[in-house]
């Protein structure tokens, strides 16, 4: 495949980074993931925001404007023959001559940025729809989860768990038994058809998808939805589950820690959820 790195586009094989990258020694970056259908772009602005945000987080001086970004996002769909494409995106602290932990002053930024096929967006369809299963385990990551970093470690920790008993994903708990998040995504539950998802602060990352859902639904307003704390005992008695992100869109699950989720059928909120944010995704 074609990736950028640096203001170059170049075949995967010939991108070359340096070991004292401190996105390699202390995952020291920020990133992005924007999914793509046929050429067309999901959530880009928001996208780009979040990460600028991050940047300013963790104090990477890096200015790509949206214009640019989204060349490069355009220009890495046509070179890599479009379809459905994840676009990630990676900005790191950049290379230094010493590791020490400091901030260096004088490094310029790392910037990579490659496509993967992603899976065709789900169809709002309970007969046909993947049905997802998780278990459920405490979060152990650290207390700034609302930064969207490249150290993974704590996320890979907690996906391989749920991944290695045979589940999808892993839902996430404090310890005061509060539900934070997946470990690639954010969790809902369903409780007499209204939604309730926990609130954004430091336990979870602002996932855009969980923006865009929610302003889709507030629009419509057919579906009520609450952000609020979340326990534990809630989700063991929810009427539906569902986990969000860039690639899977709205996830129902329907069994956790190997017992059904409600009637252990995907359910009919979900799928009205997903018809709305098929037709909505765009807009954004
Ligand atoms: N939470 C975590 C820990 C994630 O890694 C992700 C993204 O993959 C999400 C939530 C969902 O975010 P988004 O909807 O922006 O993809």
């Amino acid at each position: 495949s074609i990736v950028f790195l640096n203001g170059s586009y170049m075949p995967m094989d010939e991108a070359k980074i340096s070991p004292m990258d401190r996105g390699f020694l202390f995952g020291d970056g920020i990133y992005e993931v924007i999914p793509s259908y046929d050429g067309k772009l999901v959530g880009f602005a928001p996208h780009i925001e979040r990460m600028d945000q991050g940047m300013d987080l963790i104090g990477i001086k890096f200015g790509y404007s949206q214009d640019e970004w989204r060349a490069v996002c355009e220009n890495l769909i046509e070179k890599n023959g479009g379809g459905n494409l994840g676009i990630y995106l990676h900005v790191s602290r950049g290379t230094d001559s010493k590791r020490f932990h400091a901030y260096p002053e004088d490094v310029e930024a790392t910037v990579f940025a490659f496509v993967f096929e992603i899976p065709a967006a789900p169809v709002a369809d309970k007969a046909v729809a993947k049905a997802y299963k998780v278990s459920s385990t405490e979060d152990l990551r650290w207390k700034r989860c609302n930064i969207k970093s490249t150290a993974l470690l704590g996320n890979v920790m907690h996906f391989q768990q749920g991944y290695e008993s045979g589940n999808n994903e892993i839902i996430l708990y404090n310890a005061d038994g509060e539900m934070t998040e997946g470990s690639a995504c954010n969790a809902y539950i369903v409780k007499d058809g209204v939604v309730i998802t926990p609130p954004l602060d430091h336990q979870i990352l602002p996932g855009i998808t969980r923006l865009m859902l929610l302003d889709i639904l507030a629009k419509d307003g057919s579906i009520k939805v609450e952000e609020r704390i979340v326990t534990m005992d809630e989700v063991r008695n929810a009427d539906e589950i569902w986990l969000t992100s860039s690639s899977k869109e709205i996830a129902p699950v329907v069994e956790l820690d190997g017992q059904p989720v409600g009637d252990g059928q995907i359910g009919a909120t979900w799928e009205k959820a997903q018809a709305l944010y098929s037709a909505g995704k765009y807009n954004y």
